[in-house]
C-alpha cells in the first residue's frame, strides 16, 4: 500500500461520505474507510469519479494508505463508537500523527480523548462541524479544538474545504482540547433558542392575528430582505408556505406539534448550569420542545385549565406584524449575547482563550443558524475584545432598544392572550434584570441569612455580616 492519501475519513454515513467527497472535490487524495464495507464501495460508485479516492477495507490499509503525519478524520456516530475507532487507531499510528474526532462529541469526552492521545505521542483535534449533510458537501462551518501545531498542517485543509463568506472561510482555531466542540454545542443551543424564537413569533400571528400559514410565510419571506436575514428564517418561509400534497392542507398543520431533540440543547443548558451563565433563551428553548413532548401532562392541562384569557385585538395588523418582528430581533439579540456568554466563561474556566468575534466570523457560513447580523458580532468583538455584554455594544444598544417598546408590547399582548412565548417573555426578563440598578437579590440574600446564617455584604461598607434573627419571630 503506497502512502500516498493527505487525508482520511473513516465513518462514511451521511456526513463522513459528503466530507470526503468535499476533500475530493478540493483536490485532496483522500483514503476512504468504513465499519462495514459497504459504504465504502457505495461510496466509490457513486462519486469514485469525483476526485481521488483511496478506499480501504481494513483499519490498516486505511492508516497506510495516508502520507505522514497521517490525518484521519473520525465521523462515526457520537460517543462508545469513537472511543471504538480511536481504540483501533491508536496501535497503527505514530507520532505526530493527527485523529481528528468530526462528530457531535460531548466536550468533556473531547477533553479526556486529547489528554489520552497526547501522552501517546499524537494530536487529538476535536472539531465542530455544523450545517449537515449538505453543508459536509458544499463547505461546512468548521470549528477545529487542539494543538495550534495540529492546526498548522490540519487547519490549511479544513479552510480549503469549509464555506466562505466575503471570500472568508468559515473555519478557524478555536482553542486548546475540548474548545472547538464546546463552541459546536453552544452553536447547537443558539440554534435550539433561534428556532424556539421563529416558532413562537409564528404562534403568535398564527393564533393571535388569525393569519394563514402561507400568509405568514410571506411575512417571513419578507423579514428575511432585513436585519433577521439568515437561514432558519429563509427556511421557515419555504416550510409555512408548503402544502401537503396528501391532505392540500399546510404542511404545518399535518406535522405532530412535538419537538424533539438529540441533546447539544440539554448540554448547553446543564453547562450553564455548571458555570452559573444565564442562558434563558437556550434553556426556554429546550424546556418548550420538552413541554411538547409531555403528552399526559398536556392532556391533563388541556382538560384542567381554564384560560382566562382575551382574544388579541389587533386594529392595525401591519403594525402588530412589525411589533412581533422587533420582539423576534430583540429577543434573539439577548440568546446571542447569553450564548456568547457562555463561551467567555468556559474560555476562562479552561484556558481556552477563544475569540468571540472569529467565533461569529466563521458561523456566517456553511451553519444552521448563519444570520447577516453575524457580522454586527464579529464588529462588536472588534470595537472591544473584551466586551462584558454583548447588548452593552452600541449597535445592539441601539438596535434593542429601538424595539424596546414593540417587544413589550408583543410579551404583554401574548400574556393577556395565553398564548405560550416562554422565549419572548423570557429573554425581555433577562434584559430587564441586566440592566435593573438593583435587584430583588437583596432580599433573597437576607432571606438567606435569616434561616441558614449564610451572611451578607451591605451596600454601606466593607466586610461580611449576619444579623441575629432570633428576636425577630
Ligand atoms: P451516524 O448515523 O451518527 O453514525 C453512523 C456511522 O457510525 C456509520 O459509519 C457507522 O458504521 C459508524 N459506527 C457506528 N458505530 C460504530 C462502531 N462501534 N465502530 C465503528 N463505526 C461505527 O452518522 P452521521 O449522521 O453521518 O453522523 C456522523 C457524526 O457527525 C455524528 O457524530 C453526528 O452527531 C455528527 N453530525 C451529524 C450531522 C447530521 O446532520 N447528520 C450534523 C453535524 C454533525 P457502519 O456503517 O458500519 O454501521
Amino acid at each position: 500500500m503506497t502512502a500516498r492519501a493527505q487525508i482520511g475519513v473513516t465513518g462514511l454515513a451521511v456526513m463522513g461520505r459528503n466530507l470526503a467527497r468535499n476533500f475530493a472535490r478540493h483536490g485532496y487524495t483522500v483514503a476512504v474507510h468504513n465499519r462495514s464495507y459497504g459504504k465504502t464501495q457505495s461510496l466509490m460508485e457513486e462519486a469514485g469519479d469525483e476526485g481521488d479516492f483511496v478506499p480501504s477495507e481494513s483499519m490498516a490499509d486505511f492508516v497506510a494508505s495516508l502520507e505522514r503525519p497521517r490525518k484521519v478524520v473520525i465521523m462515526v456516530k457520537a460517543g462508545a463508537a469513537t472511543d471504538a475507532v480511536i481504540d483501533e487507531l491508536l496501535p497503527l499510528l505514530e507520532d505526530g500523527d493527527i485523529v481528528v474526532d468530526a462528530g457531535n462529541a460531548h466536550f468533556p469526552d473531547t477533553i479526556r480523548r486529547e489528554e489520552a492521545l497526547s501522552a501517546r505521542g499524537l494530536h487529538f483535534v476535536g472539531t465542530g462541524v455544523s450545517g449537515g449533510e449538505e453543508g459536509a458537501l458544499l463547505g461546512p462551518s468548521i470549528m477545529p479544538g487542539g494543538t495550534r501545531e495540529s492546526y498548522e498542517s490540519l487547519g490549511p485543509i479544513l479552510e480549503a474545504v469549509s464555506a466562505k463568506v466575503d471570500g472568508t472561510p468559515c473555519c478557524t482555531y478555536v482553542g486548546p482540547n475540548g474548545a472547538g466542540h464546546f463552541v459546536k454545542m453552544v452553536h447547537n443551543g443558539i440554534e435550539y433558542a433561534d428556532m424556539q424564537l421563529i416558532a413562537e413569533a409564528y404562534d403568535l400571528l398564527r393564533a393571535g392575528l388569525g393569519a394563514s400559514a402561507a400568509e405568514i410565510g410571506e411575512i417571513f419571506a419578507a423579514w428575511n430582505e432585513g436585519d433577521l436575514e439568515s437561514f432558519l428564517i429563509e427556511i421557515t418561509a419555504d416550510v409555512l408556505r408548503h402544502v401537503d400534497a396528501e391532505t392540500g392542507q399546510a404542511f404545518v398543520d399535518i406535522v405532530l406539534d412535538q419537538a424533539e431533540q438529540k441533546g447539544t440543547g440539554r448540554w448547553t443548558v446543564q453547562n450553564g448550569l455548571d458555570l452559573g451563565v444565564p442562558i434563558t433563551g437556550i434553556a426556554e428553548a429546550t424546556f418548550a420542545r420538552a413541554l411538547s413532548g409531555g403528552v399526559p401532562q398536556r392532556e391533563a392541562g388541556r382538560r384542567a385549565l381554564p384560560a382566562n384569557a382575551e382574544p388579541l385585538q389587533v386594529a392595525d395588523r401591519d403594525a402588530f406584524v412589525e411589533d412581533v418582528r422587533q420582539a423576534l430581533y430583540a429577543s434573539k439579540v439577548v440568546a446571542y449575547s447569553q450564548g456568547f456568554d457562555q463561551i467567555a466563561a468556559a474560555s476562562a474556566e479552561h484556558g481556552w482563550d477563544i475569540d468571540r468575534g472569529a467565533m461569529a466570523r466563521i458561523w456566517r457560513g456553511g451553519c444552521i443558524i448563519r444570520a447577516r447580523f453575524l457580522n454586527r458580532i464579529t464588529e462588536a468583538y472588534e470595537r472591544d475584545p473584551q466586551l462584558p455584554l454583548l447588548l452593552s455594544d452600541e449597535y445592539f444598544t441601539d438596535a434593542v432598544g429601538n424595539g424596546l417598546s414593540a417587544w413589550r408590547r408583543v410579551v404583554a399582548r401574548a400574556a393577556s392572550a395565553g398564548i405560550p412565548a416562554p422565549a419572548f417573555s423570557s429573554s425581555l426578563a433577562y434584559y430587564d434584570g441586566v440592566r435593573a440598578e438593583r435587584l430583588p437579590a437583596a432580599l433573597i440574600q437576607a432571606q438567606r441569612d435569616f434561616f441558614g446564617a449564610h451572611t451578607y455584604r451591605r451596600t454601606d461598607r466593607e466586610g461580611t455580616f449576619h444579623t441575629l434573627w432570633s428576636g425577630d419571630r
